[in-house]
């Protein structure tokens, strides 16, 4: 029986119908931020809440991952299987911005200014069979 957990913890709300990105904001001076930090970068406070960031952005910009990242990625994947994806910035409604992977891959896939949607996609499978749940974002549906 294989469950679907996220890579990382506090990144977006799983499971969930509509996942939405988490970052924090600032008590202080409202700075937001990906992923959630106990520290406002901007003003130093120590005051933060975890707020949802949305499930849709803009792409501010872009590039196309051609070759294997080097370690501590991790994934299932080998040089063999690897294939190109796209790499980009998502500006959140709020200004913040997500660097996140693409589900294009092919530059004229991808345009500055694009609307783009969260998908969480499973990234690997580990060794209790659990799929690893990571997120990404592709060309906004219906909007
Ligand atoms: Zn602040």
């Amino acid at each position: 029986m294989s469950n679907q957990v996220p890579l990382h913890e506090g990144l977006f709300t799983w499971p969930a119908a509509k996942p939405q990105l988490l970052g924090s904001r600032c008590n202080q001076c409202a700075e937001a931020t990906f992923p959630a930090q106990p520290d406002c970068r901007s003003c130093g406070s120590r005051q933060t809440t975890i707020v949802e960031l949305g499930d849709r952005g803009i792409l501010w910009t872009w590039t196309i991952q051609t070759f294997m990242p080097k370690q501590p990625y991790r994934s299932d994947e080998t040089p063999e299987t690897f294939r190109p994806y796209g790499v980009g910035y998502v500006e959140m409604p709020g200004g913040v911005r997500v660097e996140a992977r693409l589900q294009a891959n092919s530059p004229d896939q991808l345009q500055i200014g694009m609307p783009m949607q969260l998908d969480i996609i499973p990234f690997r499978t580990d060794k209790n069979g659990n799929q690893k749940m990571t997120f990404s974002f592709s060309a906004a549906q219906g909007v």
